[in-house]
């Protein structure tokens, strides 16, 4: 089985792709509604999301990306409903392994297990091109019936970047403009005065809760130190392939699953 569900609270779920390292490993959020379930992120598409969700739920679902990288959009394709930001709509449709930022360095490092998917090649990944079935931007609302999000345009770590934000629990599903681990504001579309500006809102938000992109969530007080990190220079990637070889050293088995113990206690104790 390459995904794995955990039961993050009532009607969120996170799937996973076990086959992907864990520092690199998206976080795919299944959010339960009246009439649709969301998806937010489909990560790197090397199995089909679709068929083991549809296991999961047989309701229809909305898939949206928080931005165009390749760990977060390989299986939109998948689904009939594809939402995001105008600005990444270019990158999604002509999946270009530089546009994805599926390139240089990311080709030569070992991010995927060889016991699940032998065949898998850096030289030769690729993610299948997907149009938007529709746009994203600031202050558009999707309402779930159980629960809504405001959408926030948070540019910076690619142009298009998203965040949904659900006011009544005070938790914000970040994408990549935050998550608990150093932070990417080099790429080739990346704009670190954009994600300055980003950071410096996201840090004034009223939100208990940060679902990133990546790794466990956390709340106020880290999201605050992360931001603090980043701004005085020590929280960046600066270097992918210096990164990963750090990374890849703290953990003996870097396909192990990550530990949300704290995350969950912490969520538990966020009351709406
Ligand atoms: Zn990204």
């Amino acid at each position: 089985m390459s995904y794995k569900t955990f039961q993050i609270s009532d009607g969120i779920s996170l799937i996973q792709e076990t086959h992907v390292a864990n520092f690199m490993r998206c976080n795919i959020w299944h959010i339960k509604g009246q009439e649709f379930d969301l998806l937010i992120d489909t990560g790197m598409g090397l199995s089909s999301l679709k068929k083991y969700i549809l296991e999961e739920t047989s309701k229809p679902i909305k898939a949206i990306v928080t931005h165009s990288h390749f760990d977060h959009c390989g299986s939109l394709h998948e689904f009939n409903c594809r939402l995001g930001h105008k600005n990444e709509e270019d990158i999604l449709e002509k999946t270009l392994n530089d546009k994805i930022v599926f390139s240089g360095a990311w080709k030569e490092i070992e991010i995927i297990d060889r016991k699940q998917f032998p065949e898998y090649s850096g030289e030769k990944y690729t993610v299948t091109p997907a149009s938007l079935t529709g746009y994203l931007d600031e202050g558009d609302v999707i309402d779930l019936g159980s629960r809504a999000f405001n959408i926030l345009h948070l540019p910076g770590h690619s142009p298009g970047s998203i965040g949904l934000l659900d006011l009544k629990s005070k938790e914000l599903f970040s994408g990549d403009a935050l998550y608990d681990g150093e932070l990417l504001d080099n790429l080739y579309h990346s704009d670190p005065k954009l994600y300055e500006k980003t950071l410096s809102r996201i840090i004034k938000l009223d939100v208990n809760i940060f679902h990133g992109g990546h790794f466990p969530s956390f709340g106020k007080n880290r999201a605050k130190e992360i931001i603090n990190n980043y701004f005085s220079g020590q929280n960046k990637i600066k270097d992918v392939k210096l990164w990963f070889n750090k990374s890849k050293g703290m953990s003996k088995d870097i396909f192990s699953d990550q530990n949300w113990d704290s995350s969950i206690k912490l969520i538990s104790q966020n009351e709406i």
